[in-house]
């Protein structure tokens, strides 16, 4: 259990260090994050985990077909491409954010994140 906070924990502080950063450096990306959060996504959010979405709220693991994927946003930054997807949790119903930047390609969960991005496509 507590290896798996931890991981989710990790994910916030990323988050948070986007947010700091954009703030300083890209406007329009922040003021998208803002109106997702205004849209009702702004609970603690989610991660990806083993290939599934963890929700933060409820702490429930979830395949990426379960997982109601509400929008995404593309951005670019130094260090490659990254994605934020509105997501709903199908468990306790939460909606929030994943996170999703080059450091989480690189990680291996590649596949977790061009499901969600297809998803969020077909959304529209
Ligand atoms: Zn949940």
């Amino acid at each position: 259990m507590l290896p798996r906070l931890g991981w989710c924990q990790r994910w916030q502080a990323t988050r948070m260090e986007l947010v700091m950063s954009d703030l300083q450096t890209r406007f329009s990306f922040t003021n998208s994050v803002l109106e997702l959060e205004d849209a009702g996504y702004d609970s603690m959010g989610f991660c990806i985990e083993d290939s599934e979405i963890c929700c933060l709220e409820c702490d429930t693991p979830h395949p990426v077909t379960a997982v109601r994927v509400g929008g995404m946003i593309r951005y670019e930054n130094a260090t490659g491409e990254g994605h934020v997807f509105a997501l709903a949790c199908p468990a306790c119903a939460a909606k929030g954010l994943l996170f999703a930047g080059p450091e989480i390609l690189a990680g291996g969960a590649g596949d977790v994140v061009t499901a969600l991005a297809s998803r969020a496509r077909q959304a529209r």
